[in-house]
């Protein structure tokens, strides 16, 4: 698996740097985290790597295209190692919880605006908001419980 990461990095010119190595793997493992958390990963694995190195990593992967920057309205950037497929994203209104949603295989439907006003569209974005499954589950817990006087 490291040998892929390696791949994907000398196809983009970079350097392989155990840094790198650890973000790509951190983002591998879990989608859509914040920089915090991905500094905290890599740092369980690599504690001398600084917090600066981390940012510089994250902004030249992202640069180079093998990682992506998602940015909900309102939330802290987050990071996934899943690129190239315009896929979107559900998000939680409570806890900011995110998951993939799968645009159309094949040619995304969404890239063919209805009026393009002459731009080259390459990307199209598209965010559901809404509620996770365990923040609705919570929120019938605390109705139920304020209901018997407990909060
Ligand atoms: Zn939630
Ligand atoms: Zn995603």
């Amino acid at each position: 698996m490291t040998a892929d990461f390696e791949t994907q990095l000398r196809a983009v010119s970079l350097r392989v740097t155990r840094p790198r190595l650890a973000v790509l793997a951190a983002l591998r493992d879990h989608p859509h985290v914040d920089t915090d958390t991905v500094i905290a990963l890599v740092r369980a694995d690599q504690p001398t790597v600084s917090h600066q190195a981390v940012y510089d990593v994250l902004r030249a992967l992202t640069d180079a295209g093998l990682i992506r920057r998602i940015q909900p309205a309102g939330a802290t950037a987050r990071y996934e190692s899943r690129v190239g497929d315009n896929h979107h994203h559900v998000v939680c209104r409570s806890c900011g919880a995110i998951a993939d949603v799968e645009c159309a295989v094949g040619r995304a439907p969404c890239l063919t605006a209805s009026d393009d006003h002459g731009f080259v569209v390459d990307e199209a974005e598209v965010v559901y908001w809404g509620t996770c499954p365990g923040c609705a589950a919570d929120r019938t817990a605390q109705r139920s419980a304020s209901s018997e006087g407990n909060r």
